[in-house]
């Protein structure tokens, strides 16, 4: 427990215990000298007898179990995880579809694509993974709950339009988590489109193209009329392969929730990102507060597998309840691990959530003074 008894509250105070209990008491909390007290009641004591407080916030932390080091031998290359931002209108959906059209080869007859938030494209018989929700809402808010899911940014800029204010808070966010960028100056088609203001405005804000001398990786494409996009995806590549991303196949998955949703049929389906790791149908599988067995798993295509590896989307079936997007998603040894960490978790949600009533409460009873 991280919390201040009484006691040790008033001795750091240098006032007596029951000095301590009577202000408490003025303040409608009842407590004996053992007692904890709530932090920020505390705090707000020791500011009143001229103290300066520190309060080392006590997180909802969902640590990960603990697993062993990755052994250099163990390690295999594995496909990157592409996103595209930018401003609406500048064509993320649209690129993510050509893409897909061009580099998804469906082997069912009638080529039935399943949109499960991410699908994995071949290009040259390498895989490129492209999470299938665009816009940095989805990128920020995965990044604010500790995931870390892209490899490479796709930042799209309409060649007609130019910089608008969604571009420049996608290249903030993309820098924030840093992560490799590179430029589709998309809409390339269009009569009035001016790639170099492009570039010029894209300038101000560091991203200096390499013919200009800079390093950062800019493509000319055009959704519309499928142009450049074989060169959007060697530069994938190219980037890609200067990241050297790896992963050990070897071990129980570690992934990241990228959408959920409850099914009538099915139940509880999580789309996860498997990052690290293998994940089999039969797994105990832990996922926030949220536990399960694997039941099935459904790929981008729309195919039972029995396995999936690092890089791959898929969809999960058995979880008990529906995830959240950005949470993770960890294979552990049983289900009674599974279970016994789910509990911790949840008192602990708990605990944080008390404390927020317990502040809330405090606020009322001084904005009825
Ligand atoms: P998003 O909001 O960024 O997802 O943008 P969309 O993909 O929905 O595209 C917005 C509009 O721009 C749609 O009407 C698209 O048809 C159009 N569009 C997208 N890419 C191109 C392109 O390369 N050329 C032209 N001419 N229009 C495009
Ligand atoms: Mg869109």
């Amino acid at each position: 427990e991280g919390r201040i008894t009484v006691g040790e509250l008033a001795d750091k105070m240098g006032v007596s215990a029951s000095d301590v209990i009577s202000k408490l008491i003025g303040l409608g909390v009842m407590a004996t000298i053992n007692q904890a007290v709530d932090t920020d009641i505390a705090k707000m004591l020791a500011e009143e007898q001229g103290f300066e407080v520190e309060v080392k916030v006590d997180t909802l932390e969902e640590k990960l179990v603990e697993t062993e080091e990755d052994k250099e031998e163990d390690l295999r290359p594995r496909p990157p995880v592409v996103t595209i931002l930018g401003h609406v209108d500048h064509g993320k959906t649209s690129l993510l579809d050509a893409i897909r059209e061009a580099n998804v080869t469906s082997q069912e007859a009638g080529g039935i694509t399943q949109h499960i938030g991410a699908y994995q494209a071949e290009y040259n018989d390498k895989k490129i993974v492209f999470l299938d929700t665009p816009g940095h809402e989805a990128f920020t808010a995965m990044r604010a709950r500790g995931a870390q899911v892209t490899d490479i940014a796709i930042v799209v800029v309409a060649a007609d339009d130019g910089v608008m204010p969604q571009t420049v808070e996608a290249i903030n966010h993309v820098k924030a988590a840093d992560v490799p960028i590179i430029i589709a100056v998309n809409k390339i088609d269009k009569p009035n489109a001016n790639p170099d203001r492009v570039k010029q405005q894209l300038a101000e804000y560091e991203l200096i193209p390499e013919d200009w001398g800079g390093d950062t990786v800019f493509v000319d494409v055009s959704a519309l009329k499928h142009t450049g996009l074989d060169t959007l995806m060697e530069m994938i590549l190219l980037v890609s392969e200067m990241a050297e991303l790896k992963a050990n196949p070897d071990k129980p998955a570690l992934g990241t929730v990228v959408e959920a949703k409850l099914d009538k049929g099915r139940g509880p389906v999580a789309t996860v990102l498997i990052q690290d790791g293998t994940i089999e149908v039969g797994d105990s599988i832990i996922c926030g507060t949220i536990y399960g067995k694997v039941r099935a798993m459904v790929d981008d295509r729309g195919n039972r597998i029995e396995k999936a590896g690092p890089a791959t989307p898929v969809e999960i079936l058995g979880l008990n309840d529906v995830a959240e997007a950005g949470d993770m998603l960890q294979v552990v040894t049983d289900d009674k691990m599974a279970r016994q960490i789910s509990e911790k978790r949840s008192d602990k949600r708990r605990e944080v959530e008390l404390k927020k009533s317990a502040k809330v409460s405090l606020d009322d009873l001084f904005s009825q003074i």
